[in-house]
């Protein structure tokens, strides 16, 4: 059975593949180190079926979750200052934390894209309901606490 360094010669021989390190072709490279820039390289198996769907589904599920608390919070401090006897949520003190957690949770779905979209495929359906249920509980939760 040849080894990897030679599956790699062998594929590399008649292949234009840049350098995933400096994007120097390695046509023809015998070496499981990039001549040019110095890079390990080497052969790997990789699926095929990656798709996008979880991840566009997790942004707009949480974009949603956002966009109901960012007026929750503004709201809640509207009614501080201007009506305290009528207002509708509990004060900022519970809405801008609220807020915050999910813009910091849809700050790491988008900043984390490239490791989510490489994640086994029921693992990130799995994180996406679990991130989404938990967005939705924190926008929700001003609606179900009295002020
Ligand atoms: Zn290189």
């Amino acid at each position: 059975m040849p080894s990897d360094a030679e599956l790699l010669k062998a594929y590399l021989a008649d292949r234009d593949v840049p350098c995933p390190g400096c994007g120097y072709s390695l046509k023809g490279c015998a070496s499981t180190q990039c001549p040019e820039c110095g890079s390990g390289i080497e052969i790997t198996l990789r699926g095929n079926t990656t798709s996008a769907a979880h991840w566009i589904a997790g942004t707009i599920v949480i974009s949603g979750a956002f966009g109901l608390a960012l007026p929750t919070l503004l709201n809640s401090v509207a009614g501080m200052l201007f009506a305290p006897d009528y207002r509708l949520f509990p004060g900022p003190i519970l809405c801008a934390p609220l807020t915050v957690g999910i813009a910091a949770m849809l700050w790491v779905w988008i900043t984390r894209r490239v490791w989510l979209l490489r994640a086994p495929k029921v693992r990130a359906w799995m994180l996406t309901l679990l991130l989404g249920a938990i967005s939705w509980a924190l926008a929700l939760t001003p609606f179900f606490v009295k002020g």
